[in-house]
């Protein structure tokens, strides 16, 4: 596995990749791995002839405040979990080799960055899309895995893709969970034991809603309403969002639909926010 921080040289070693007609699966990620990444890049592994995992805790994702220079990092650990799920290069740069001092250009995707996270984390996805932009642009993927735990940025990212023609594949994969059902998270490592157990009532409070949607008759409104109340009766939990949106749009559904809805919860538990989600099957 070949470990590399300098942006021209990974072009360097997939221009060569290519002209070998190696199908290419990139990884995004900022490190911390855990087994949610494993699994991408795993899906990789089994999907492509030659997989890139990017480790960059991008600092222009993080609003001031946030928690960019308390980000766990963990690049041994890391490492090895990327050698054992099959990697064959990890792109680890470094902030100034990725953000010049003279740039002036950013990716910005619109109406889908304006609610939810978007609404609580101003100018998250403008960091978010850029990174994502440069990361494919130096690791020209024919695949590129994300998460369906960021439910919202892979839409994004989505989006960018279609909108500027990138030639490249979004795969979006499942959210790995731990045996409570608490989503796997590298921010899931802040939590103290007392705020471990507060932090599953998420989870759970999904779970109501994925069976509710199951019933007849119970419109999304009313998934909502119970989500809601089932979090505030949470003591140690302060909600950002609980909410049921259409899967494509992220506009609220109030009638059952015919596609996918997608029940997102955001809520901070101690200095965390964590942020989870349930496709819901209307039957
Ligand atoms: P991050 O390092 O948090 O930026 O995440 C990198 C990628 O891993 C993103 O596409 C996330 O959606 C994905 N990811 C994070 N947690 C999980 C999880 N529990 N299950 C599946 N994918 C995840």
């Amino acid at each position: 596995m070949l470990v590399e921080s300098s942006p021209i040289e990974v072009q360097r070693q997939v221009r060569s990749v290519r002209l070998q007609r190696r199908l290419i699966g990139v990884v995004p990620t900022m490190g911390a791995l855990h087994d949610g990444h494993r699994s991408l890049i795993e899906a990789a592994r089994s999907n492509v002839d030659y997989v890139i995992a990017t480790i960059f805790v991008n600092p222009t994702q993080f609003g001031p405040g946030e928690d960019f220079s308390r980000y766990p990092r963990t690049l041994d650990q890391d490492l090895e979990i990327c050698r054992a799920a099959g990697a064959d290069l990890v792109f680890t740069p470094s902030a100034a080799a990725m953000y010049s001092s003279s740039a002036q250009t950013v990716v910005k995707v619109s109406s889908l960055t304006t609610v939810l996270e978007g609404a609580h984390r101003p100018g998250h996805f403008d960091g978010v899309s850029t990174v994502v932009c440069k990361l494919l642009n130096i690791t020209d993927p024919d695949r590129a895995y994300f998460g369906q735990k960021d439910f919202q940025q892979q839409l994004v990212i989505r989006q960018m893709v279609n909108d500027l023609n990138f030639p490249v594949e979004i795969v979006t994969c499942p959210i790995v969970r731990e045996p409570d059902g608490l989503a796997m998270s590298s921010r899931n490592r802040y939590l103290t034991s007392s705020e471990r157990v507060v932090a599953g009532e998420i989870s759970k409070t999904l779970k109501l809603a994925e069976s509710m949607a199951t019933s007849a008759g119970v419109a999304p409104s009313m998934i909502a309403d119970e989500m809601r109340k089932k979090l505030a009766s949470v003591s140690g939990m302060e909600i950002s969002y609980a909410v049921v949106v259409d899967a494509m749009t992220l506009q609220d559904v109030s009638q059952r639909p015919d596609g996918d809805a997608v029940a997102l919860i955001a809520a901070r538990v101690g200095t965390t926010r964590l942020i989870d989600n349930a496709i819901l099957q209307f039957r």
